[in-house]
């Protein structure tokens, strides 16, 4: 059968090059970065490596990227590591209602302990107002995170203009770069961030690593104790396989990623144009350019984004409905939930994702099979009947 990916913003392969890079990490450079033999000191060669090209696809030194475990660790170590160093100047933070749960957990298990959390609301396509921000800032705040780009509907931020209020208000500003790193340019300095996310198995890399970028200078409080890694800032023994493929994955995306985008976006403007030429009544979330070149993300009407799924499935297709962390919740998507849609139509959502390895057949699959699985399943639905 065939075998079509469409599921990259909830992870993607390990380019075979990093995995190549890896290998001689797991038994021939075994040792602990953290011992004086020569074994140590040749996997923190490597891990420095890594942390150099890390650093070099941020514009930021290398000093300020701690690795971690990947973006959930990276998003609870920035949330919960400033608000415990900074109590006693304010308990106030500002997010957004489109964050990942990455963000809006840690967040609630701050409220329950005494914090006050703002969450700012987005527009209809999803975007975040600079203005709101501003106007959210009282004298008690001590953070403010607003992610890079949102993972299920694809809108890209005004990052550097609400960074510049931050800036000048001398608050500290977070964002969750877990969709964009790899994948369109992030600049440290141009987003005017204090902290910023990543994760490198949303860049071809391997699970389960990612690191924080930490401007010289923010107090934060270390999130994992234990042992004095990453300048006692991160407990652990370095996870050094993992950031080897990192570092690799992160270089390949430099010199892989303009290219790329330009590719995505002409398969993704072909989505966006011929699906609603081929299906009635469907209707693009997100922002129509101001979104990542790998996404796309339809609500369809009368059905349910689920049973779109798994009759995409028996013909080889992996799509999502939006996020894969809460794919087990029957709950409508949070996300569509703030951008205004009802819970009907926010059912019956279906993203598409692109990465390094979509061909332009793939799509053409995709696009002759979708109509008629639309067409199917909106016969059976007594939603249709009754219109
Ligand atoms: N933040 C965003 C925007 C994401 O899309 C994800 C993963 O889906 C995460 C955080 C969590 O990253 P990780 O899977 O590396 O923990």
């Amino acid at each position: 059968m065939k075998k079509v990916y469409l599921d990259y913003a909830a992870t993607a392969p390990c380019d075979p090059e990093v995995i190549k890079t890896m290998e001689p990490y797991f038994f021939d450079k075994f040792g602990n970065a953290s011992s004086i033999h020569t074994y140590g000191q040749e996997a923190k060669a490597a891990i420095e490596d890594a942390r150099e090209k890390a650093a070099s696809f941020l514009g930021a030194k290398p000093d300020e990227i701690v690795f971690t475990s990947g973006g959930t660790e990276s998003d609870n170590f920035a949330i919960e590591g400033v608000a415990y160093v900074l109590q006693k100047k304010g308990n106030h933070i500002i997010t957004t209602a489109i964050e990942h749960h990455a963000i809006s957990e840690p967040c609630k298990f701050l409220e329950k302990r005494g914090f006050d959390i703002t969450t700012v609301g987005v527009d209809r396509y999803g975007l975040v107002s600079p203005e709101e921000i501003k106007k959210a800032v009282t004298d008690k705040t001590i953070l403010i995170s607003v992610m890079h780009a949102n993972n299920e509907i694809g809108t890209i931020q005004p990052i550097s203009e609400i960074g510049k209020i931050a800036r000048d208000k001398g608050i500290y500003f977070h964002t969750d770069a877990v969709q964009t790193v790899g994948h369109i340019p992030v600049n440290v300095d141009e987003l005017n961030v204090s902290l910023l996310s990543l994760s490198s198995h949303k860049f071809y890399g391997p699970k389960g690593v990612g690191a924080l970028y930490i401007r010289k200078g923010t107090r934060i409080e270390r999130f994992l104790h234990g042992g004095d890694q990453e300048k006692n800032r991160r407990a652990s023994t370095h996870n050094t396989p993992g950031i080897v493929g990192l570092g690799k994955a992160i270089e390949l995306c430099r010199q892989k990623m303009d290219k790329e985008a330009e590719f995505q976006i002409a398969l993704r403007n072909r989505l966006i144009k011929e699906i609603p030429s081929k299906i009635s009544e469907v209707y693009l979330n997100g922002h129509p350019t101001k979104r990542l070149p790998n996404n796309v993300n339809f609500s369809i009407k009368y059905i349910e984004g689920e049973s779109i799924l798994l009759s995409l499935d028996m013909l080889g297709i992996a799509a999502s409905t939006g996020s894969a962390c809460t794919s087990s919740s029957l709950e409508p998507s949070h996300v569509l939930l703030a951008l205004g849609l009802s819970h009907e139509i926010a059912h019956g959502s279906l993203r598409i994702t692109l990465g390094r390895w979509t061909k332009e057949e793939d799509i053409n699959y995709l696009l002759e099979h979708l109509p008629k699985i639309v067409e199917k399943l909106r016969a059976m639905s007594p939603l249709y009947e009754k219109k």
